[in-house]
């Protein structure tokens, strides 16, 4: 594996009060730098700015109005990239910090670019430590979990690996152990996943899996593992110790369909008849508007959306040649008609099938 996205969780980093453990990220850079004279490339995607907020002020407890948490995850963050600088800086390497929102996954063109920084991140031997910006992110445009951050980035930069540092040692079967291999994440796989959260992070087993169910099926190699355990990122690259590992497969989908079934959020819904359903889950036809029964949400071209049978199953997502309102004026009607209703046709299909991913 030459490159490599870790992704460290806020039980990893601090104690239960939310004071930043110093040891813990010392020896994390310590195995970064480790990795990185080596020859490879580390991207870590990084918790705990919250969480170590909540240390510096003296807070108990999490709060729970917005503006208080993001008033800590901006103090906790700054506090996190000192220390992350402090010890790479001790091995010649620097922190490059990048923090994201959701529309900068929405928008094709922000994700790519994202991408550039990173590679160009790279080239100036600085470590690309990324982590949501919580200081903007409201519920609704918040990409949820760093787990969910860190296979988006493992996506967008191509690496060969993802590395989990959580405060379990890996996926637990029904009696306790670790499972040691996963080869497909089949429903026998998720019935483990126990609900329990971390009491700072945003986190979770079945966050981690869900970033590792789709990592994996951009080809790239997943490990969840114990990040207080000594030398844990080192082993998993050694292939020794106790974690779990998360076989990657085939890629069956381009970077872009891959984008608009996990990295975009969709922004609405178009429910589709039974012939439309047919035509493009068997056919594998683009969406016209004849076949959509009704529009949900409000939404512009060029937003990602969901399709939907009218038993409210998710088929398909894909991205929209026409807003929710054109919708709800040619939905039902023939694809000639467009241009009469609207006074204008730009495109024949609602989404082209290039534009599609079938889930
Ligand atoms: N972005 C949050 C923080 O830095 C953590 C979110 C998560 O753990 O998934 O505190």
């Amino acid at each position: 594996m030459k490159r490599i996205v870790i992704k460290v969780g806020t039980g990893v980093l601090t104690d239960k009060g939310g004071v930043l453990d110093d040891g813990v990220v010392r020896d994390l850079v310590r195995q970064i730098a480790v990795l990185l004279d080596g020859g490879r490339e580390v991207l870590l995607v990084s918790s705990g700015a919250i969480g170590s907020g909540l240390g510096l002020v003296g807070m108990k407890r999490k709060p729970n109005g917005l503006s208080d948490l993001q008033a800590l995850a901006a103090i906790g963050q700054a506090h996190l990239m000192e220390t992350y600088n402090k010890f790479l800086s001790a091995k010649g390497y620097r922190a490059g910090q990048i923090l994201v929102t959701q529309a900068d996954f929405d928008d094709r063109k922000r994700y790519l670019n994202i991408r550039y920084t990173i590679d160009a991140l790279i080239a100036h031997k600085a470590v690309p430590i990324i982590n949501e910006n919580d200081t903007v992110s409201t519920e609704e445009i918040k990409c949820g979990d760093n787990d969910r951050i860190s296979s988006l980035v493992a996506d967008l930069v191509s690496a060969d690996g993802l590395i989990i540092l959580s405060t379990v040692d890996g996926l637990l079967d029904a009696s306790g152990s670790v499972v040691k291999t996963v080869h497909a994440i089949s429903a026998d796989i998720h019935s483990l996943v126990l609900r329990s959260r971390s009491e700072l992070g945003s986190g979770g087993m079945a966050t981690k899996l869900a970033a590792c169910e789709f990592a994996v099926k951009s080809g790239i190699e997943c490990f969840i593992g114990n990040g207080k355990r000594e030398d844990m990122v080192i082993n998993i690259i050694k292939g020794q110790g106790v974690y779990t590992h998360f076989k990657s497969h085939a890629v069956r989908y381009n970077a872009k369909k891959r984008w608009i079934g996990f990295g975009s959020k969709p922004k609405g819904t178009l429910v589709v008849d039974a012939g439309a359903r047919l035509a493009l889950a068997e056919r594998h036809k683009s969406l016209l508007p004849a076949g959509i029964v009704s529009v949900k949400g409000t939404f512009g071209a060029g937003d990602s959306v969901t399709i939907a049978d009218t038993h409210n199953r998710e088929i398909a997502r894909g991205i929209t040649n026409y807003s929710s309102q054109e919708l709800e004026k040619i939905k039902g009607k023939k694809t000639k008609d467009i241009g009469n209703i609207l006074g204008y046709k730009d495109y024949d299909e609602v989404i082209h099938i290039d534009n599609m991913i079938l889930l």
